[in-house]
């Protein structure tokens, strides 16, 4: 069988991560994995159905009948699809960050996602960005980075971009929502948001995308090298 590497990358929202992992995928080429779009699709699901996501039983109810499916386009962008129909932009309204970050913390959507995450790293090489990869999904992966960033600056990314895609919305809620959110990461029984112990951890605060980058994609190479 052909050895397939893996390089996980966790942290909080607004970190950095899809934007440098995607980009430190591009370099590698290796497949990017964006694991919050497929919990993000899961939130979509709950809310068509109008179901409480923090309500176990009913959110359990709909998994078996959920068709999550990814596809990359031409210019490398994970399109997410729920049931046949393309959830991309969907899913990434705040309302849907809300949505995702309850339902991730049930233990039912957690195991319902695992084998799908671990398919795609055993047949691709993977840059895989989410909140456990290198603690719950890919305990062996090749190289474990920890990104952070103070929440402070972390809002100022989200508000920027929910700006540029033409949703705007006030600093002071996206920097309430980011907390929230964190706190549900953290503090959630299972597969809490916590450093990988042999993880790498890297704080982007104050730094440029090119820096951080350049910091990111060494150290990537440095340990796939060993
Ligand atoms: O990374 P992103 O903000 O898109 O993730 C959406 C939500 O999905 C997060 O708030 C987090 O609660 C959850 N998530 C998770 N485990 C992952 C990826 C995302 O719990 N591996």
């Amino acid at each position: 069988m052909t050895k397939h590497y893996a390089v996980a990358i966790d942290g909080p929202s607004g970190a950095g991560k899809s934007t440098l992992a995607k980009l430190c995928a591009e370099a590698l080429s290796f497949l990017y994995v964006d694991t919050g779009a497929i919990y993000r699709t899961v939130g979509v699901a709950v809310r068509r159905a109008g179901a409480d996501p923090k309500d176990r039983a009913a959110v359990s109810r709909l998994l078996p009948e959920l068709k999550i499916a990814m596809q990359y386009d031409d210019s490398g962008l994970q399109r997410m699809y729920l049931n046949g129909g393309d959830v991309t932009d969907e899913i990434r309204c705040p309302e849907i960050s809300l949505y995702a970050s309850a339902v991730s913390a049930l233990p039912e959507v957690r195991a319902f996602l695992l084998g799908m995450q671990r398919a795609l790293a055993r047949e691709n090489n993977v840059v895989m960005d989410g909140r456990d990869i290198g603690t719950v999904v890919l305990p062996s992966a090749d190289v474990k980075i920890f990104l952070t960033a103070s929440p402070e600056e972390r809002a100022q990314r989200r508000y920027e971009e929910l700006q540029q895609r033409g949703t705007p919305a006030r600093y002071e809620d996206v920097l309430r929502d980011l907390r929230q959110r964190d706190e549900n990461d953290r503090t959630r029984a299972v597969a809490p948001l916590v450093p990988a112990p042999d993880a790498v951890e890297i704080d982007t605060t104050g730094n440029t995308l090119e820096q951080s980058f350049a910091f990111l994609y060494n150290t990537i190479k440095e340990r796939l090298a060993q």
